[in-house]
C-alpha cells in the first residue's frame, strides 16, 4: 500500500521533493515538478513515470540519521494511535501535540504507512513520548496502532513499515550500541505526561506488538 506522490498531490512531502529537485517548494505537484521528477528518474535509472513512490522518494530524499548529543539509554517504540490505513504526517502530529501544550511533536522519528522514515523532534531535544523515561531516550513511532473502528488497539504495521522499522533500528543501534530497545508498554505507560491519552485503552498496548522480543537480536 505504497503512498505515491503525483501530479496534483499537495503537502509537506511534495515540498521536500521540490527542494530536492531545486524547485520552488510551493507544496503543489504541478507540471514542472512532474517534468523534473521524470528527468531525475531518467538520470537515476528509475522507472520514468513521473510518479514518486518509495523507490524514487528514497533516492530523492535520502534519510540521514543524526546522533543525539544526549546520552541515550533507551529506544522506545510507539504507535501513533491512528486508525489502520489512515495516512497522517509529522505535520499532523506536530499540530496535534502542540494543541496538547507540548513544544513540538513528541516523537523523534515517524514511520509512514509507505515505509518512509521522517524526522520528528530534533534528537538533541528531550522528547515527550514516555513519561519518566524521556530524558535519555529516543522515541520512534509508526503511524497506526488502532483498528479501523478507531477503538481497539491493533498491530497495523504494513510490510513496508515493518521493514523500515527494522532498518531504522539497525541504524540506531550503530549510533547507540548499548541502548535498550523496547515498546512503550514495557514502561507501564499508565501516564504519558499530559493527562489525556492515558484515558484511552490503546495506550496500555502501545506499540501494539512485542517490540522487546521482536527486536531482541538487533
Ligand atoms: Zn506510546
Amino acid at each position: 500500500m505504497a503512498i505515491i506522490y503525483k501530479f496534483g498531490s499537495r503537502g509537506e512531502v511534495v515540498k521536500q521533493i521540490q527542494k530536492a529537485l531545486n524547485l520552488y517548494p510551493d507544496g503543489i505537484f504541478g507540471v514542472l515538478t512532474k517534468e523534473r521528477v521524470m528527468q531525475f528518474q531518467r538520470e537515476n535509472g528509475l522507472t520514468v513515470d513521473g510518479l514518486v513512490g518509495p523507490a524514487t522518494l528514497a533516492k530523492l530524499i535520502p534519510f540521514r540519521l543524526k546522533k543525539s548529543k544526549r546520552v541515550i539509554t533507551d529506544i522506545i517504540i510507539h504507535c501513533t494511535a491512528t486508525p489502520e490505513g489512515k495516512h497522517l504526517t509529522v505535520d499532523d502530529f506536530r499540530r496535534e501535540h502542540k494543541k496538547q501544550g507540548w513544544s513540538d511533536i513528541g516523537y523523534h522519528y515517524v514511520v509512514y504507512l509507505d515505509g518512509t522514515v521522517h524526522d520528528g523532534r530534533n534528537v538533541d531535544i528531550i522528547g515527550a513520548h514516555c513519561s519518566g523515561h524521556n530524558a535519555n531516550s529516543i522515541g520512534v513511532a509508526y503511524v497506526g496502532g488502532v483498528a479501523r473502528d478507531g477503538k481497539k488497539s491493533k498491530d497495523t504495521r504494513t510490510d513496508e513499515q515493518k521493514a523500515a522499522l527494522l532498518s531504522l533500528l539497525m541504524d540506531l543501534r550503530k549510533l547507540y550500541p548499548r541502548a535498550r530497545i523496547s515498546g512503550h508498554r514495557d514502561f507501564s505507560p499508565d501516564k504519558n505526561g499530559n493527562g489525556i491519552v492515558e484515558k484511552n485503552e490503546w495506550i496500555k498496548d502501545c506499540p501494539c506488538f512485542d517490540a522487546k522480543s521482536e527486536y531482541i537480536r538487533i
